[in-house]
């Protein structure tokens, strides 16, 4: 078992589980259920600490999927102090640099929706972000802020929607309107949906309504090859 409890929700801030797996060779373990977000679709990997039953204090420095396992790996900060198979935990995520690259991450979707064009990568970090854009066309920096800002205070929703790879073939006007292709998934597709702004497959963390994501500005517009626009913003407050 190694339960995901960052999909559902979000705000989790901590959370109790048990240890899986210890792995002394990279200074990692895995629990029964976790809130850390590992790494992945361009957002990083959680931070925080995890506490045990004799309140010792174990730093949790990163979290990745395990590529081999497809298990959540918790990265310490001192191997030595790795807990053992069948400990108790209280996990606890650094939950103020989590929130800031949630806003982040959430402020790259609605730039999907200003911006007319395939992305090609996009990348979040702690206050900042940038995404590539398949487009030739110019962009004006605060003309794009000024946009990114409106939808900011729509305080639109964000919804966590699923679908069947067969639901998603039935419904073709979905699958035209997301901003990036569905990747190839068996299973269950999940889609996050900013109500009237914009819908798209995601695996990240996102805050609950656009409103949460504060001012934003964004920075540098660069071309990166003839059809390809790197759009960069940052936190504004
Ligand atoms: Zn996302």
């Amino acid at each position: 078992m190694n339960e995901e409890l960052f999909q559902e929700d979000a705000y989790l801030k901590q959370c109790e589980a048990v240890v899986s797996t210890v792995d002394e060779q990279t200074g990692s373990f895995t629990v029964t259920r976790t809130n850390f977000y590992p790494t992945g679709g361009g957002q990083p990997g959680d931070t925080g600490v995890a506490f045990d039953s004799s309140d010792r204090e174990i730093r949790i420095t990163d979290t990745q999927r395990n590529r081999a396992t497809g298990f959540i790996d918790h990265f310490v900060e001192i191997p030595s102090q790795l807990p053992q198979v069948g400990d108790d935990l209280y996990m606890e995520i650094d939950w103020e640099r989590r929130h800031r690259l949630m806003r982040i991450h959430s402020c790259l979707h609605l730039l999907c929706a200003v911006i007319p064009g395939r992305v090609t990568g996009a990348q979040v970090y702690d206050g900042r972000g940038r995404v590539d854009f398949d487009t030739a066309e110019p962009f004006e920096k605060n003309q794009l802020s000024y946009s990114l800002n409106l939808l900011v205070q729509q305080n639109a929703e964000c919804r966590i929607l699923s679908y069947s790879m067969s639901e998603l073939n039935q419904n073709p006007g979905l699958l035209d309107s997301l901003s990036v292709p569905v990747p190839p998934v068996e299973g269950q597709v999940r889609l996050i949906h900013f109500d009237g702004i914009d819908i798209q497959p995601c695996g990240g963390t996102h805050v609950a309504n656009t409103e949460e994501i504060g001012r934003v500005k964004v920075t540098k517009i660069e071309s990166k090859g003839k059809h390809n626009r790197r759009i960069s913003v940052v936190l504004d407050d």
